[in-house]
């Protein structure tokens, strides 16, 4: 009993889902010593929904070498006993064989994914009840975490944890949670951090009104959710000002995708307002950057997008290309005082 209680202590310790994530499956898998044991994650909207194995404990792990793309990922409907479960919002036991038990994880009211625990003989009903009962808490912990994260209005993370986000997207800044953890493969990727802010957006509030504007805000970071790769972060940082935090090997895969970006919402027809454009400007994010270093740096190429026109991405090489210097660098040994 008390190694559970410290195992749930453990659990509800970190802010990092991903570091909570492994963290759950080691406190089930030292609980009930499962044959296989995995978190499936629901990523994206509607019907292009789709699952993601987070983390496995025993067998391979799903993510082995490079980050699925979204579009390898198996679409919700193609694991059936998962997606009833989870639509349900019920533990399932499948006799099998072999036997396994089906959790949904659900953060708040919402399923978020399901935890799925294949064992050499069915569960006991007890069993199966403090599996549920562990996963069932570990939801109220993210939904809990949902609140102090994300913006009211868009559902997008909040400014307060960008700083976390930012540390965990340095170069070199692999944690050592356990072999299966993704992030591992992840290390070598280049990390980028874009500023994106919305052209005349005070011009919208003044011609239709704050409710419009909230709308339009809101439809902006859906259409950056479904644009952007699953696990690109997303921040909204002020009124109509967003960060988001990519990874990508190279200055140009960085430019494409916020090009499309950029072209996506300038395509879209927003109710009542129609057209809505935005400037971007990024960066690459660098060892011993700290957060404001290189926020400073996407929003120097952003205050240059919008001086030179607007509705256009600006990255280094355009700042190089136009002679535009770099700014001073900032580093945590320089900044701290
Ligand atoms: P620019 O192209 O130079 O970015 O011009 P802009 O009008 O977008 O920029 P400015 O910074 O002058 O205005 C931003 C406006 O965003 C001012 C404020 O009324 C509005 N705003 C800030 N937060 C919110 C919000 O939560 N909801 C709504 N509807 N409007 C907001
Ligand atoms: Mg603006
Ligand atoms: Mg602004």
């Amino acid at each position: 009993m008390s190694s559970l209680v410290n195992h749930l202590v453990e659990l509800t310790r970190f802010r990092d889902r991903d570091q909570a994530d492994v963290l759950l499956m080691e406190t089930l898998a030292g609980l009930m010593h499962p044959r296989r044991l995995a978190l499936h994650r629901c990523v994206g909207d509607g019907p292009e929904a789709r699952w993601l194995t987070r983390a496995h404990v025993h067998g391979a792990p799903a993510q082995e070498g490079r980050r699925p793309e979204f579009e390898q990922l198996p679409l919700l409907d193609s694991q059936p006993d998962w997606r009833d479960c989870l639509q349900a919002q019920q533990p399932v036991a499948l006799p099998g064989p072999p036997p396994r038990l089906l959790v949904p994880l659900l953060a708040g009211c919402e399923g978020t994914g399901v935890v799925e625990m294949e064992t050499a003989q069915p569960l006991s009903a007890e069993d199966q009840g403090t599996v549920a009962a562990i996963v069932g808490l570990y939801g109220n912990f993210l939904a809990l975490l949902d609140y102090g994260q994300r913006d009211a209005l868009t559902g997008l993370l909040n400014r307060k944890t960008f700083d976390d986000c930012f540390m965990h997207a340095l170069p070199g800044q692999a944690h050592a949670v356990g072999a299966q953890d993704p992030r591992a493969s992840r290390a070598v990727q280049r990390h980028w951090l874009a500023v994106l802010d919305i052209d005349h957006f005070k011009g919208i509030n003044d011609r239709f009104g704050h409710l419009i504007g909230d709308e339009v805000l809101l439809l902006l970071a859906r259409l950056m959710r479904t644009v952007l790769r699953y696990d690109d972060r997303l921040f909204r940082f002020g009124g109509e000002e967003f960060v988001l935090l990519l990874a990508a090997p190279q200055e140009s895969d960085v430019d494409s995708v916020l090009e499309r970006l950029r072209q996506q919402i300038e395509r879209f027809e927003f109710p009542q307002v129609g057209q809505v454009t935005v400037s971007i400007g990024f960066s690459d994010v660098r060892p011993a950057d700290i957060p404001a270093a290189a926020f400073d740096r996407a929003d120097r190429a952003l205050y240059h997008a919008k001086t030179s026109g607007r509705n256009r991405v600006v990255g280094p090489a355009v700042l190089a290309a136009q002679g535009v210097a770099e700014l001073p660098m900032r580093t945590g040994e320089v900044d701290l005082f």
